[in-house]
Order: structure tokens, then sequence, then C-alpha cells
């Protein structure tokens, strides 16, 4: 499924993030940038341990990484698959709604993108931000996520195409409906 804006392409693809020949790709980290589990585990082990040692020189000059804050990194092995940088981005853990956790999970998607035209990147990909461990409705987040997108590809030229990657049969449904209403 796809949409075609003013200066690219959003596409929703069903698969895994680290096997997506794009430019860039957009990792859900967390705050320490250490490593976890979900989609920040398949992309270290994918990666290799020069992604950890990159962001540990990150954190060593920023302390810590905020939710919606974004920062790039190399992208170690993945460079095989054709990808250049691994942009890390904190989402915001779901509280109930009432936290700004709408505006944080935005800010990871504009300033993702925002970081990759000012790598010169043409292409990149993302995976459901937060609604893995950190618990935001994937429905709500579908939202955001796609109208931020959208927004950014009318607004500014230089990102080419942006793969938005669902692991799941369910999350791809829901990103699709969502794609569909808006
Ligand atoms: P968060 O802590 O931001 O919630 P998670 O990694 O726990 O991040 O989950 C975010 C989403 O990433 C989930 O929908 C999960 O199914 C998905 N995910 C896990 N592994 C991959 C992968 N290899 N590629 C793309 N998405 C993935």
């Amino acid at each position: 499924m796809e949409r075609r804006l003013k200066y690219g392409v959003l596409r929703l693809i069903h698969g895994d993030i680290t096997e997506q020949g794009v430019d860039a790709i957009v990792n859900a980290a967390n705050s320490s940038l250490m490593g976890g589990g979900g989609v920040d585990g398949a992309i270290h082990r994918a990666a290799g341990p020069e992604l950890h040692r990159e962001c540990m020189e990150i954190i060593k000059k920023i302390g810590r990484l905020e939710p919606g804050g974004a920062v790039h990194t190399g992208s170690g092995r993945l460079r095989e698959r054709g990808i250049k940088w691994v942009i890390h981005t904190v989402g915001p853990v779901w509280r109930g709604g009432k936290y700004r956790e709408a505006e944080a999970l935005e800010r990871c998607y504009r300033n993702s993108m925002a970081l990759a035209r000012n790598l010169g990147a043409e292409s990149m990909a993302f995976p459901s931000i937060s609604t893995g461990a950190y618990g935001y409705p994937v429905e709500k987040a579908a939202e955001i996520a796609l109208y931020a997108i959208i927004d950014e590809l009318e607004s500014h030229e230089g990102i080419e195409e942006v793969r938005m990657v669902l692991y799941s049969t369910y999350d791809f449904k829901i990103y699709a409906e969502s794609l569909k209403s808006l």
C-alpha cells in the first residue's frame, strides 16, 4: 500500500526493518541508547558491536536522549545491505495519554525525518515507534505516525521514499486502515 505525496512516496511494508535497502533506518531506542529488546535488539544484532560503540560515544557527550529526540550513527554491518545510517529516536512510554505522549511521538517522526534530510538520505524506513514495550495503543500511534510522515513529505524536498515497516500482520492492518482514512 502506498501514498504519493508532493515530494515523495509513503509505503506501508509488512516485514523486518533490518532487511530494507534504504539509506537510513530508524531505531526505536531507549534514552540510554544501550540497546534492548524488540526492534532495538534486532537492529543492534544485525549491525554488530560497532553500533553500540558509536551509541556510547554519543551518550558520553549528551548524557541521555529525551523522548522525541533523534541522533544518528553509522550502520555497522548493515552497510552491506545498503543502509548508511541508523537514526536513533526515543518514543514516549504510554501513560494513559495525558502526559503529552502524542506530542513526543510526533516529534520522533518529524525530528528523524529532518535529521535524515540533513544527512542527505533519499530513502528511509521507520518501525512502529512506542507500540511494543512502551505500550502506545497502535491505532492512536498509527494516526500520529502517518500524519507526521505525510505532512513532512508534503512540505519538504529531499526524501523521496519513506517506508513504514510493520512487523506483525495486525499492525500492518491497523496502519493500512489508518492510511485509508487520512
Ligand atoms: P518501543 O519500546 O518503542 O515500544 P519495541 O521495539 O518494543 O519499541 O516495539 C516497536 C515495534 O517494533 C513493535 O510493533 C514491534 O513489533 C516492532 N518490531 C520488532 N522487531 C522488528 C523488526 N525487526 N522490524 C520492524 N519492526 C520490529
